[in-house]
């Protein structure tokens, strides 16, 4: 409707200037023309006139009687007070009457007046001038004319004029409805899916016809509901996932509690392991939540201000936490990390990566096995790589192990205490601070993975 309106309030400015301003402007030639043409006639009767020094009856019939006044409807001579000596009109003459028309007073002061009109179908114009005998006015000279012709031709071109805009109206109308119709209708589809969409029916796609903004806009549309569709989707199999990692233990807590209390005559030490066992699945419990904390945490976007944040001493804690476990497991810790290396990230978010890398690489490794962690600074980016020689990484798992909860040998991550979080985390945790991490099998056995984080050299650090 707006646009219809709008498009309708311009083309009425437009006819309306259409039909006035020609109209005025030829009006006004006419006028000017006929002014020039009256005044000519005018001063021709006043040229026959000269060199008489008073004007009589007479001597003005003498004068101006023979003269061709067809091409003016009425002509009239009056002495300076303006009695009629001589009226071109038979009927209705005026001769030896007192004529007082604004045009002729004014020429009896001893001034040129003209006037024009257009009125019910007709020009009406007339002029008037002195008549001088040595600077002395004698008369007054008055013309007139009625032209109904050229008010005629006017009134056509008007007729025509309004006969175009109305046709032109009509069709602007006409194609300003069909065009608004058609982006209504294409507007409508655009809501339709919107509303299908806010409804929560993600599979609602715009229809996209033709090559203009509405496609565009239809596209970029469907594009954006394509990423919601995706999220959500990856939403719910989180949540499945992660209620379904949760079942698990609390079932096993169920069953041992189940057995412990309808076993009446349990021996304490039995107990004694139940409940050790029961310890152990809420353990996992809570290092599931504590993982799904950090991961909604990541998830919700809010990103915590980088420091600079020096490798060497994280690492080293790092090594003093899994030492114990490595040494359990017989596997080998070899670091090497040039000292003065920083990145950009908290203290935090660096111990978690290199815990999580440097754990799985001791949890996923065999007895005798090692495990390298080096640091290498570059120009702009650090490289952190932790690579084992442990069972190493069936190939096509290699890029799924970024994935929540991907697991490769599920038993052997459960066994091992592994919530299938961990390389997930990592991976979100280096992505947010404009970081990559790749997994790569070695030839010789095991896995590497390398993190490249943006760096800073402690003289550059100590600089800003
Ligand atoms: P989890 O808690 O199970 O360790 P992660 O997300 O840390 O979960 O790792 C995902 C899976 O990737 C693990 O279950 C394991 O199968 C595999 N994986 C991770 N690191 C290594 C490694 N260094 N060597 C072999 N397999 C690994």
């Amino acid at each position: 409707m707006k646009i219809s309106a709008s498009y309708i309030a311009t083309l009425l400015v437009v006819m309306v200037l259409m039909n006035t301003y020609p109209l005025l402007e030829s009006q006004n030639l006419a006028f000017q023309s006929k002014s020039a043409a009256l005044l000519g006639s005018a001063s021709a009767i006043n040229t026959a006139l000269s060199g008489l020094d008073e004007l009589t009856e007479e001597n003005v019939a003498q004068a101006v009687g023979n003269m061709d006044t067809r091409n003016i409807s009425r002509a009239i001579v009056t002495d300076p007070y303006g009695k009629v000596l001589f009226d071109t009109r038979e009927a209705g003459n005026a001769s030896g009457r007192y004529v007082f028309y604004n045009e002729l007073v004014e020429a009896l002061r001893g001034n040129q007046a003209m006037y024009s009109a257009y009125k019910e179908g007709a020009f009406h114009s007339s002029a008037a001038q002195p008549v001088l005998f040595r600077n002395q006015i004698i008369g007054g000279i008055y013309v007139y004319e009625y032209d109904k012709q050229q008010a005629s031709m006017l009134e056509n071109m008007g007729n025509t004029l309004i006969t175009i805009s109305v046709g032109i109206t009509a069709l602007v109308l006409m194609l300003s409805m069909f065009f608004s119709r058609q982006i209504a209708q294409r507007l409508g589809n655009l809501q339709t899916a919107i509303r299908g969409v806010r409804e929560g029916a993600y599979n609602q796609r715009a229809v996209l016809a033709g090559h203009d903004e509405f496609t565009q806009i239809a596209g970029e549309f469907n594009e954006l509901v394509d990423r919601l569709q995706e999220t959500e989707s990856a939403r719910r199999q989180f949540v499945s996932d992660a209620s379904h990692e949760l079942k698990t233990p609390l079932a096993a807590i169920r069953l041992l509690t189940d057995s412990i209390l309808q076993n009446a005559n349990m021996d304490s030490e039995t107990a004694r392991e139940f409940l050790s066992d029961i310890g152990n699945e809420a353990e996992r419990l809570s290092r599931i939540t504590e993982d799904l904390l950090r991961l909604t945490r990541l998830d919700s976007g809010v990103v915590e201000e980088a420091g600079l944040v020096e490798v060497e001493p994280v690492l080293d804690r790092v090594v003093r936490m899994l030492r114990p476990v490595a040494d359990e497991k017989d596997v080998e810790l070899r670091i090497s990390c040039g000292c003065g290396v920083l990145v950009a990230a908290t203290e935090g978010e660096l111990h978690q990566v290199l815990y999580n890398l440097a754990e799985n690489a001791i949890k996923y490794n065999r007895r005798g096995g090692y495990v390298h962690i080096g640091v290498d600074p570059d120009e702009e980016t650090t490289r952190i790589t932790v690579e084992d020689n442990g069972i190493g990484i069936p190939e096509e798992d290699l890029r799924n192990v970024f994935k929540r909860f991907y697991r490769v040998d599920k038993a052997r991550s459960r066994a091992a205490g592994g919530t299938g979080l961990g390389l997930s985390i990592v991976s979100d945790t280096v992505s947010r601070r404009g970081g990559v991490i790749r997994a790569e099998n070695l030839e010789e056995g095991g896995v590497r993975f390398a993190v490249t984080l943006p760096c800073v050299k402690r003289e550059e650090a100590e600089e800003l």
